[in-house]
Formats: structure tokens, sequence, C-alpha cells
């Protein structure tokens, strides 16, 4: 069969691609535990940190997951990854901190919460670690982002570390390896529709 010119140009620029494609990947040959920014403004962050969780468990690795602000205790993600095996799930903060008013009382709650992470952090048996609106307790001042960040940098070497919140610090965007950075384009509660269980809880 004879080859139109469109679907020969096709090809070309495929296999173009494809070339690009394999010498990125043949570049990319080193292993490493990675730290992981999840911010802005749009939805997405925690599920996706929780997407993460799943695949690391899928591996058989351990995982560990600490919540800083605590909005609700209905949500599907604890009723199904806290009763898994090798998940260590810990629910730090008391509410929002508008709910609660409290800065000594705030402070005092992040900086036990952030002595249970320390932990995590020294422990290499953990594999992947999620650290849920973390950026929270550093945006308030509740937490010391010269210390949060010393303890992240001497972490097991392979432990992956994935925070998510809204205004991550800069600082913690520079030592990160990937930053994602979720943009709001529309979102349904803005149109008046309520949290809904499975797609917001
Ligand atoms: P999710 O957990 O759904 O991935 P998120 O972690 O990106 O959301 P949070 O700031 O933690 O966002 O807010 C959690 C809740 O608020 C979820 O119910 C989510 O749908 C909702 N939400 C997130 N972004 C927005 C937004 N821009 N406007 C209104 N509600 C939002
Ligand atoms: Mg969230």
């Amino acid at each position: 069969m004879v080859e139109s010119d469109h679907t020969k140009r096709y090809r070309t620029r495929m296999q173009r691609k494809k070339e690009v494609i394999d010498e990125a990947i043949a570049r990319a040959n080193r292993e490493q535990g990675l730290l992981l920014i999840l911010t802005g403004n749009g939805k997405g962050k925690s599920s996706s940190a929780f997407g993460m969780l799943a695949r690391a468990l899928g591996h058989g690795m351990r995982v560990g997951v600490a919540q800083f602000i605590k909005g609700r205790s209905d949500t599907g993600e604890e009723a199904f990854f806290s009763k898994q095996d090798n998940v260590i799930w810990h629910v730090l903060g008391e509410g929002f901190t508008w709910d609660t008013q409290n800065l000594e009382r705030d402070t005092e709650t992040a900086q036990r919460g952030w002595v249970i992470v320390q932990k995590m952090l020294c422990d290499s048996s953990i594999k992947l670690i999620v650290l849920d609106e973390l950026t929270y307790p550093l945006k308030f001042g509740w937490l010391d982002i010269a210390a949060v960040l010393n303890d992240l940098r001497n972490r097991p070497s392979m432990q992956h570390v994935v925070i998510t919140g809204r205004a991550a610090p800069d600082a913690l965007c520079e030592m990160a390896d990937t930053v994602t950075e979720m943009a709001d384009v529309k979102h349904a509660f803005r149109a008046g529709i309520q949290a809904q269980k499975g797609i917001d809880l």
C-alpha cells in the first residue's frame, strides 16, 4: 500500500518524539527519596497525595499519614486507608484555626504533632509519608520552618514525603524535587453544591 504524505509526516514526527523521550528516560537514571509539594487554590491536592499513597501500598510499601488540619472526621480516605495493613494514620490537628481561634493552643497542638512526624522521618521502614495540610502550621507560624526543613533534609535517603496545602512557603518549594500548583479554574461549591461523598470527602 502506498503511504500518503500525511501518514509519512506523522510517522517521522512520532519517531522524533520517541527519540527525545527515550533520551530523557535514559538520562534519568538515579533513584532517590523525593519531596513533593502539592499546592495552589484548586481542588486536587490531598486527593492526589492519597492517590500516591494507594500506589505505594500497591507495591507493598509501608506508609504514614499525618493530617495537620482536621476539617472533618468522616472522610472516605480515613475510613479506607486507616484500616489497611501497612498504614500509620495520625490526626494531629484539632480543627480549622478559625474554629479554635487560640494561637497558643494551635501552636502547642502543631508542635506536639511535629514530634510524631519526626519519629516517622527517622524510620526508614516507612517508605512514603503524606503530610496533609502542613502548609498551614508553617504559614501561621505554629511550626518553625527552618526546623521543619532540617528534619525533612535529614530523613532516610529513600523515603518519599508528600506535602499538601495552599500557599506553600518558597523555602519549602525550593527544597522540594517536584512542585505542583493546582489552579482553581472552577469549583462546584461556588455554584451552591455541597461537598459530595467520594469527590470532596
Ligand atoms: P481534595 O481533598 O478534594 O483534593 P484539596 O486538598 O485540593 O482538595 P483543600 O484546600 O484541602 O483542597 O480543601 C478540601 C475541601 O475543599 C474539598 O472538599 C475540596 O473539594 C474543597 N475545595 C478545594 N478547593 C476548593 C476551591 N477552590 N473552592 C471551593 N472548595 C474547594
Ligand atoms: Mg487538602
